[in-house]
């Protein structure tokens, strides 16, 4: 584990991993790395997180803020290929205990999504019951055909 990272932060835990999953690593650049989150019950819901312990946008070297545009660009055209979305939702707060790790949502809006779950309350479809969880070997799946979409 190298310095820039912090033990207990699901996050870097994750970036430490001599072997990261499809589905938490649905694509990685110098500074990013995108994954399923693993308590969404909306298929396609990513979150982009820095490869470094980062708890603020002000923290983040101008490489990483830079390289940040296009890969939320390339995320969202694959998404809506793959789930057939009309737009993407894009949101970042990070306030959540244990999970101040920066990351931002990139989140799939379907042409017939539910209008009581539209805008910020699309954080309806995060499930705290495990049991609601897509299974890991379907977020690997999903994970495998974004990754094949992606521009
Ligand atoms: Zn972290």
């Amino acid at each position: 584990m190298t310095a820039d990272l912090v033990p207990g932060c699901y996050s870097c835990d994750i970036q430490a991993m001599e072997r990261i999953p499809a589905r938490e690593d649905v694509v990685h650049t110098d500074h990013w790395r995108a994954a399923l989150a693993f308590n969404s019950t909306l298929p396609g819901w990513l979150v982009v997180v820095p490869a470094r312990h980062v708890t603020s946008y002000a923290e983040l070297s101008e490489e990483a803020a830079a390289e940040l545009g296009g890969l939320l660009h390339r995320l969202s055209r694959a998404l809506e290929e793959v789930t057939g979305c009309v737009k993407v939702y894009l949101m970042q707060f990070a306030e959540a205990e244990g999970y101040s790790h920066l990351h931002v949502h990139v989140v799939p809006r379907a042409a017939d999504h539910p209008p009581e779950a539209k805008g910020p309350r699309v954080f309806s479809f995060l499930a705290d019951d495990e049991a609601d969880w897509f299974t890991e070997s379907d977020r690997d799946a999903l994970a495998a055909r974004i990754r094949a979409a992606l521009p």
